[in-house]
């Protein structure tokens, strides 16, 4: 008797890329990297893994990310809570100040992967989720923030996407902060009946999170409310005029938005968003500013910094709109074949084919002819290439062309000698 066992299923809010959807996720990948390089900035890669301090300190504690986000446990074979990270930026930072990378000069570093949010699961918000992740390290100028949204710029022409604006603040300096967020209180308090339990918990302890609110109840309140923007002092100003000069200067057209704060406790002087009408409640494509305080917060010496993330999922979503067709093909040439020893012909020659950079499927196992030019089709390949007994004792190999490419192109199949094989094929599936 056999035993029925239940079906397990992926955790909800954690997708599969199959091979059919992955390919726009390598062509994306394909893409960054290439975009990455044309500006100087390198990979790096950190663990998806890190101690959960990391994040508490680095994010802040009276965050979303931290107060209810995190997939945070305690490593029961030696006690460690540790967290699967809910961004990058603290990985990152901790990693420079670890290896003592921005010691000698600047670093423009990126990274693409995994990240993971206990969020509720909806279109363009899930529990793993990927970024790619962009930092300037040990950099204090106007001009670098500029760069990083000119950047952006880039990739959204790269990619044929066009919806896309772009918002920006300045969230000044923490002395500038401080004045505004004892008006901002005091603006809480005298309405404090408008606010929900969110808003009434992080009144003292976040207020300006408060104002990031989507409960329309609060709408108003927030609107009334004293703007950080009035408080920024004459630096902050010069820092904040300098990026929008070097913006104009590109070309780039930008909304300011002073109301937006971002979600992470780590941002001053530059915050930007890129978002967008076409994905949905989940607008925001694109995150980013500088964090001039956060490589001292997590152990470093103090340094300026500043970065973005760009959500993967959503990114793929909006450029899907753009570019619906994704190729499809398995292989260039596809091996179809009749007997072993056919077979273990095809499989050499196969490598020869691969050598010759033609990628190549031959067939597994057994199959009429029949059934294997129907893989064969299937599979996307432009040519079959087929090896029997007929042809083994030629010393060839019958070559049939699966797409009618031109119209000059001669119908049915053609005898190839196999020592020419190689080369007749580099010619057809170039
Ligand atoms: P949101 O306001 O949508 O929650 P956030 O401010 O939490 O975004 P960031 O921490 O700035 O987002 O992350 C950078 C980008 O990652 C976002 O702009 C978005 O594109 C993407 N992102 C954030 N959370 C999720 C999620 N749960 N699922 C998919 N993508 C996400
Ligand atoms: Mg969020």
């Amino acid at each position: 008797m056999t035993q029925a066992f239940a079906k397990v299923t992926a955790i909800r809010g954690m997708n599969d890329a199959l091979p059919g959807a992955s390919v726009r996720w390598e062509l994306l990948e394909d893409n960054v990297r290439a975009w990455m390089r044309a500006y100087g900035y390198r990979n790096m890669r950190t663990p998806i893994l890190e101690h959960t301090r990391l994040f508490t300190r680095g994010i802040g504690e009276v965050t979303d990310i931290v107060e209810k986000e995190m997939y945070s446990f305690t490593d029961a074979l030696n006690g460690e809570s540790l967290t699967m990270r809910p961004e990058f930026t603290a990985g990152m930072v901790r990693a420079t100040i670890e290896h003592n990378l921005i010691y000698d000069r600047p670093q423009r570093v990126y990274a693409m992967g995994p990240v993971f949010r206990h969020e509720r699961p909806q279109r363009g918000r899930y529990r793993q989720f990927h970024q790619i992740d962009v930092e300037a390290l040990g950099l204090a100028g106007p001009d670098i923030d500029a760069e990083m949204i000119i950047m952006v710029a880039r990739l959204w022409s790269l990619l044929g996407i066009k919806d896309v604006q772009l918002e920006l603040n300045s969230l000044g300096q923490s002395e500038e902060r401080a004045a505004h967020r004892a008006a901002l209180i005091l603006h809480l308090e005298a309405h404090k009946a408008v606010l929900d339990e969110d808003g009434l918990r992080r009144m003292y302890t976040n207020p300006l999170r408060v104002l990031d609110t989507k409960n329309p109840a609060m709408q108003a309140m927030a609107d009334a409310a004293p703007k950080l923007f009035d408080y920024l002092g004459e630096q902050s100003r010069a820092h904040f005029d300098g990026v929008c000069a070097r913006l104009q200067d590109a070309g780039i057209v930008y909304r300011i938005n002073p109301r937006m704060v971002r979600g992470l406790d780590y941002y001053n002087l530059t915050v930007f968003e890129w978002v967008t009408d076409k994905l949905g409640a989940q607008a925001t494509v694109c995150g980013g500013g500088r964090y001039d305080g956060l490589i001292e917060l997590v152990g470093g010496k103090p340094a300026p910094a500043v970065g973005f993330a760009i959500g993967m999922e959503r990114l793929l979503d909006l450029w899907g709109q753009y570019q619906p067709e994704t190729p499809q093909t398995e292989c260039d040439v596809y091996f179809v074949h009749q007997g072993e020893s056919a077979q273990r012909r095809a499989a050499t020659l196969a490598e020869s084919l691969r050598d010759a950079g033609i990628s190549t499927i031959v067939h597994a196992g057994a199959g009429s002819f029949k059934a294997q030019f129907k893989r064969a089709d299937t599979s996307g390949a432009v040519i079959a290439v087929i090896l029997g007994d007929d042809e083994l004792a030629a010393g060839a190999a019958s070559v049939k062309m699966l797409r009618s490419q031109s119209t000059s192109e001669p119908a049915g199949q053609q005898q190839v000698s196999l020592d020419n094989l190689v080369a007749f094929l580099k010619e057809k599936v170039k």
